[in-house]
């Protein structure tokens, strides 16, 4: 299966793309998990996505999209993969699905994870993540089981740079004016699904794998 998950900043993407990619038994592809590797082991690739990311602007899409394009080429995702964080632009948007096109392959789902604004600032002042998997925790939502260790691989978790209340205003912004617009792009298409993401994350896994038709 082929399936975008769509969003604003702390909608719980990365949440629900770990648990379900497994569920769907495809890669997750996360934009933002390539790039913050990359800042992590200072890649040409990381110093240059740090310029944008850490004032919470987009990476531009002449980096972004063959990057993406590179990653659904290699073998792990031949049968498919969920992506997470991309596209984020309607030019990403279109570059996806003429690359889609060009392999006779469709996408099956874009699910659109619906939180409103005041949800989202609770959820990204909340955030920790892990350093060294990318896992995300929330101190009240979401907490870990050990204070700053992660349950997954016992990485140590800390506060996201571009987390600041600053960044996370301009990601916002960003998301409105940038993002916002894919939402309707797909629904055009016959591939959006909208899903309420205020509920607990349980219960927008199932209400994720419903969208998608998938019985667990
Ligand atoms: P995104 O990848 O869309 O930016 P995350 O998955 O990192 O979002 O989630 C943002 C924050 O909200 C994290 O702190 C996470 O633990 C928390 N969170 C995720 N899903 C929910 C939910 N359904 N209810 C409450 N908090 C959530
Ligand atoms: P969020 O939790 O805000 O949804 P991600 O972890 O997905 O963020 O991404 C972190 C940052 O990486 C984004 O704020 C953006 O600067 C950059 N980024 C991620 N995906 C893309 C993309 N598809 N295009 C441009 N920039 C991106
Ligand atoms: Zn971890």
């Amino acid at each position: 299966m082929r399936v975008v998950l769509l969003g604003p900043p702390g909608a719980g993407k990365g949440t629900q793309a770990k648990i379900i990619s497994k569920v769907l038994s495809v890669p997750h592809i996360s934009t933002g998990d390539i790039f913050m590797k990359n800042i992590r082991e200072e890649t040409e690739l990381g110093i240059k996505a740090k310029e944008y990311i850490h004032k919470g602007l987009l990476v531009p899409d002449e980096v972004t999209i063959g990057l993406v394009e590179n990653r659904l080429e290699e073998e792990d995702a031949g049968e498919g993969y969920l992506l997470d964080g991309f596209p984020r632009t309607l030019s990403q948007g279109e570059a996806l699905l003429k690359h889609l096109e060009s392999s006779h392959k469709m996408l099956d789902a874009v699910v659109f994870l619906d939180v409103p604004h005041e949800e989202l600032l609770l959820r990204m002042e909340g955030r920790r993540v892990c350093s060294s998997c990318g896992a995300s925790y929330h101190l009240t939502f979401n907490p870990p089981r050990e204070m700053e260790v992660c349950d997954l691989c016992s990485g140590h978790l800390i506060i996201r740079k571009d987390d600041t209340e600053e960044a996370v205003k301009e990601r916002l912004r960003v998301y409105e004016s940038e993002t916002k617009p894919l939402v309707h792009f797909f629904e055009l298409k016959g591939l959006l699904r909208r899903v309420d993401g205020t509920k607990e994350i349980d219960e927008v896994t199932e209400d994720v794998l419903e969208a998608l038709q998938i019985k667990v």
